[in-house]
C-alpha cells in the first residue's frame, strides 16, 4: 500500500486526535471568531472556560453589539491586552450595521473590520468556511521550521514569508478546515517546543530535520525580548466602610479598567513613601495608616511587575478628589468591586480579600 501523502496523514491523525473544543462542534463563524482573539496570547484551557461564559452572555453578534463597554471588560478581565475586547465590540456593532450582524464570508472585508487582521481574517476563512486561507500560529511556525528544516528565525521576513507560503501550498482542495486545525493541533499536542514527540508524530516521515538529526536546534531562536521589571505600590483606601476606585485614563496602558490608586516606587524611597506620593499625585489626598496586605507579581507583554499592597485612610474627611491620572472615580462598598472590570493584580488583590486567592 503507497505511504499517504503529508496532507493525507495529517488528516487522519486530526480526525482521531483533535481535542474536543466548544467551536469545534459547530463551527459557526461568530464562534470562530471569537475563539481566535480569545486565543491571541492565551491558552487554550483558559480560552474554553472564558469562551463558554461569554457565550452565556453574549450569545450571538447582535447582543454584543449592544453590549456595555464595562460589562465586555469585566467579562475579558484577565485576558488581557483590552483593545481586543474593544474591537470585540467595535466589530460587532460595525457587522449589525453594514453586514446584516454576520461574519462576511469574504477575505477582504475582514482585514477591513477592527481587530482582524491577516491571522484572524485566514482563520475564519478556513475554519468558518471552509475556503483556502492559510492560518499560521506559533505551533504551525515551529511545526514548519522542523518539516522543512529552517535554518533561520520564523520571524525573519523571507522566512515567515516562506512559512505562509508552504501553508497555502499544502492546503488540500476542499479541506481547508481540518487542515489548517490538523497543523496547529499537532504543534500543540506533538511537535512540542522543547520535547517534540517525534516516535507518535504522524508525518515524521516528511520531517527534514528528523531525519538530518537537528530537531533540536530547530526553530533557530530569534532575539529575545528584552524583559523590564518594575516594582509598583498600590493602596486599598478606606472611608467609611467604603473603598475609593478610580477609572483610568483611555489612552493609558489598562485604558477604562478600574483600578486602586498608585504608581512606581522610584530610587530611594519605601513602598510607604512612594504611595502616599502617589496618592497625592493622581487624586490629591493625603493618606495614612498605611498596612501592607500583600505583594503580587504578574507579567504582562515585556513587564514583570512586582505589586506591593496596602490598605490605607484618609488623613482628613476630604472626599472628593482632583482626578490627575483617571476619568472617573467612585466610593464603593466592598462587594460592588465584583461589578467593575480591574487589571489582573488588582482583581487578585480583590480575591485575596475576600480570601478567594
Ligand atoms: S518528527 Fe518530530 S520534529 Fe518533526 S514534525 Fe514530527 S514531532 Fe515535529
Amino acid at each position: 500500500m503507497p505511504s499517504p501523502s503529508l496532507q493525507e496523514a495529517l488528516l487522519n491523525w486530526f480526525a482521531k486526535n483533535s481535542r474536543d473544543l466548544p467551536w469545534r462542534r459547530t463551527y459557526i463563524p461568530y464562534h470562530i471568531w471569537i475563539s481566535e482573539i480569545m486565543l491571541q496570547q492565551t491558552q487554550m484551557d483558559r480560552v474554553v472556560v472564558y469562551f463558554t461564559r461569554w457565550l452565556e452572555q453574549f450569545p450571538d453578534i447582535a447582543s454584543l453589539a449592544d453590549a456595555r463597554e464595562q460589562e465586555v471588560l469585566r467579562l475579558w478581565e484577565g485576558l488581557g491586552y483590552y483593545s481586543r475586547a474593544k474591537n470585540l465590540i467595535k466589530t460587532a456593532d460595525l457587522l449589525c450595521r453594514r453586514h446584516g450582524g454576520t461574519l462576511p464570508d469574504d477575505h477582504g472585508a475582514l482585514l477591513l473590520l477592527p481587530g482582524i487582521g491577516p491571522y484572524t481574517a485566514g482563520a475564519i476563512m478556513s475554519l468558518a468556511f471552509n475556503r483556502s486561507h492559510p492560518v499560521v500560529d506559533a505551533n504551525v511556525e515551529r511545526l514548519f521550521s522542523r518539516v522543512f528544516n529552517l535554518a533561520t528565525p520564523t520571524k525573519e521576513k523571507q522566512t515567515h514569508n516562506f512559512i505562509w507560503q508552504k501553508a497555502k501550498e499544502l492546503i488540500p482542495e476542499g479541506k481547508a478546515r481540518f487542515f489548517n486545525q490538523a497543523l496547529m493541533e499537532l504543534g500543540a499536542l506533538v511537535c512540542l517546543p522543547r520535547a517534540p514527540r517525534c516516535d507518535n508524530c504522524p508525518v515524521r516521515d516528511y520531517c527534514e530535520a528528523f531525519a538530518q538529526g537537528v530537531v533540536s536546534e530547530r526553530p533557530v531562536a530569534g532575539r529575545t525580548k528584552e524583559i523590564i521589571p518594575i516594582t509598583m505600590v498600590s493602596g486599598i483606601l478606606h472611608h467609611q466602610g467604603k473603598i475609593y476606585i478610580q477609572k483610568r485614563l483611555p489612552g493609558d496602558v489598562w485604558p477604562d479598567l478600574w483600578e486602586f490608586p498608585g504608581g512606581s516606587i522610584e530610587e530611594n524611597e519605601t513602598e510607604e513613601q512612594a504611595l502616599v506620593r502617589e496618592y497625592c499625585e493622581e487624586t490629591g489626598f493625603a493618606i495614612q495608616d498605611l498596612k501592607k496586605i500583600i505583594t503580587i507579581k504578574h507579567s504582562f507583554t515585556k513587564f514583570r511587575v512586582t505589586l506591593h499592597c496596602y490598605h490605607c485612610c484618609l488623613q482628613n474627611c476630604e472626599t472628593e478628589p482632583t482626578l490627575h491620572a483617571a476619568q472617573e472615580y467612585l466610593w464603593v462598598t466592598p462587594d460592588e468591586l465584583e461589578h467593575f472590570a480591574f487589571p489582573s493584580p488588582h482583581r487578585r488583590l480583590i480575591n485575596h480579600l475576600a480570601g478567594k486567592l
